[in-house]
């Protein structure tokens, strides 16, 4: 058993995460009339940028593909593929963490401010682009990769951590985002 071996099937399976979450997302999540579940929890999601499908269906969903393909890989590699299978899990419920909380909590990071811009330019304006969450690797790769401008935000579907109490587009984000119309003063 070697190290250096474990490490690579671990990034192998990090990076076929990654790849599924993009694949997933442009092949599944928007195909209209679909009764997929993946695809309807994820029009609900855009429909309702705030909601999240249940953890249970999601783990759940994760549990049973690792169920089926830990094994194998198992069988077909030994311990490189349990490191295989660890990679992608712990690579799933990381982009699991970092979407939700992309919606819940404003950015404090380069990465995190890239990676708002990134997945909510692909709510608010361009679904077809931007697939990836966690990384623009893949849509750089297959040519659905763009770097928005300044991301017009319809005000009801603005997030929480975008508002002050006024209801308006804090300042330190209104480089990034501004709000659809201003509000009408009563
Ligand atoms: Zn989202
Ligand atoms: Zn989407």
């Amino acid at each position: 058993m070697s190290i250096f071996g474990l490490l690579l099937g671990f990034l192998a399976g990090a990076t076929a995460w990654t790849l599924t979450e993009y694949g997933l997302h442009r092949g599944y999540g928007h195909k209209g009339g679909s009764k997929n579940p993946f695809t309807v929890e994820h029009l609900a999601h855009h429909t309702d940028i705030m909601y999240f499908a249940p953890g249970w269906k999601k783990f759940g969903a994760a549990f049973l593909v690792l169920g089926i393909t830990g094994p194998l890989l198992y069988l077909a590699t030994g311990i490189y593929g349990i490191a295989a299978s660890l990679g992608f899990a712990l690579t799933y419920l990381t982009y699991e963490f970092i979407h939700k909380r992309l919606h819940t909590h404003g950015p404090k990071t380069r990465y995190g401010r890239w990676a708002r811009r990134h997945h909510l330019y692909h709510h608010y304006k361009r679904p077809n682009l931007n697939h990836g969450v966690t990384t623009p690797i893949w849509d750089a790769v297959f040519g659905t990769l763009e770097v928005p401008p300044k991301i017009v935000v319809p005000r009801k579907k603005a997030l929480p951590w975008m508002l002050n109490e006024e209801g308006e587009m804090r300042a330190e984000y209104a480089e990034d985002f501004e709000l659809h119309s201003p509000r009408v003063a009563n």
